[in-house]
């Protein structure tokens, strides 16, 4: 072990670990049954066997309970004010809802002061780790202005390193009437004013958002500017947002409801991961993504919440486990191992998602002898302690 002046803390007695390293324990997702690790100041510095546990400053007894890698949620929507709550009782009360949808945030948004969208983003960042997530992407989207964008990244980039400009959300009701002109703005000004807050530019790719030509200006735009693209993908219908987001080596395509075979067959042979998000289906009465013919023919598929005050308001991934081994054909296993390190490939990183020598120290204890738990018992807060960056939550 290398030594520090930070006390190293033993986790012992975890009934069963997931590491998500198969070099480490059974499966892929290297389970270590009766497992310890030790933590060195914000890193792993050991994981093996209880008995065999070196000895540390300070130890804390896992009492039979399961252990997994802090959650990564790889998309998420959290600078915004107001709610849409009349929207979602009026959809699911099957009445028809005419008011603005995503323009009641982007409204709500531009009115509201940089504290108050602080407040929210922390609340929300909060309510997640408290569940286990230990990595949160965040957007922007709800400011469609210049001035709002860059505002909504800077707090964004406040609270979490990964930070996406998502001016591209939808056409500004300010260039209703122009949609070229929006995405003119999107790709020049906005974007010189957006690019130093963030790592990846976004777009919403989909009929009545931008089409496969503006998703490409916005995209090529992004990645002219150092940004890695992800995208909003066949969420609604076909379309040509997955071709394109592998086409341009988009990090992942996000949503992925409606594939075709080639679709499938695009994201299989390539490094985009497809990530799925059923609280979107769960909240809308859509229909799910099918994750089962994606990763049968080995594409990388991510779980996430897609957190946001309109189609999405579940900051929940142990939830999105649970709909994802119900409803999307998803095993337990998969579920786990989507929702933590399919989540990092998806942000492309090495330094989480698993629980080994080296990776940063996030991970939680589950009340329950083993992570199925998640799925086979929906609803119940299992997460019973979380460390982050080494830290005990
Ligand atoms: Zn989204």
């Amino acid at each position: 072990m290398t030594t520090t002046s930070a006390p190293t803390t033993a986790i012992t007695h975890i009934a069963q670990l997931v590491t998500n390293d198969p070099s480490l324990g059974e499966g892929p997702l290297g389970l270590i049954q009766d497992a310890a690790v030790v933590i060195d100041g914000d890193r792993i510095a050991w994981v093996g066997a209880s008995s065999k546990a070196p000895a540390t400053d300070n130890a804390v007894d896992a009492g039979g309970r399961a252990g997994i890698p802090g959650f990564v949620d790889s998309h998420s929507h959290l600078v915004f004010a107001g709610d849409r709550t009349a929207e979602f009782n009026a959809r699911m009360s099957g009445r028809p809802y005419s008011a603005g949808g995503i323009r009641t945030t982007v409204a709500a948004t531009r009115a509201a002061s940089d504290e108050a969208l602080h407040a929210n983003v922390a609340r929300y960042l909060a309510e997640a780790l408290r569940q286990g997530t230990t990595t949160q992407e965040t957007k922007s989207g709800y400011g469609l202005t210049v001035e709002d964008e860059a505002r909504a990244l800077r707090i964004a980039a406040a609270h979490t390193d990964e930070v996406t400009f998502l001016g591209a959300h939808i056409v500004s009701p300010d260039y209703a009437d122009d949609p070229a002109g929006y995405v003119d703005l999107v790709t020049g000004p906005m974007l010189d004013a957006c690019a130093p807050h963030a790592r990846w530019v976004d777009v919403f790719c989909e009929k009545g958002a931008f089409d496969g030509d503006q998703a490409r200006a916005v995209l090529t735009a992004g990645k002219a500017r150092g940004l890695v693209p992800r995208v909003h993908a066949n969420q609604l219908g076909h379309g040509p947002g997955v071709q394109l987001a592998v086409e341009l080596g988009a990090a992942s395509a996000d949503h992925c409801t409606h594939l075709s075979a080639a679709d499938i067959d695009a994201l299989a042979q390539s490094d985009t991961v497809a990530t799925l998000l059923p609280g979107a289906e769960f909240s809308t009465r859509a229909r799910w993504p099918d994750a089962r013919p994606l990763l049968d023919a080995g594409a990388t598929v991510a779980l996430s919440t897609d957190c946001n005050p309109g189609s999405s308001f579940t900051s929940s991934m142990p939830f999105c486990i649970a709909l994802a081994v119900r409803d999307m054909g998803m095993t337990p296993d998969e579920a786990v191992w989507s929702a933590t390190a399919g989540g990092a490939r998806a942000l492309r990183r090495t330094d989480i998602g698993r629980i080994a020598p080296g990776a940063r120290a996030d991970l939680a204890l589950l009340d329950a002898p083993s992570h199925v738990h998640l799925a086979y018992r929906p609803g119940v807060p299992l997460v019973s302690a979380v460390w982050h960056k080494g830290v005990l939550v």
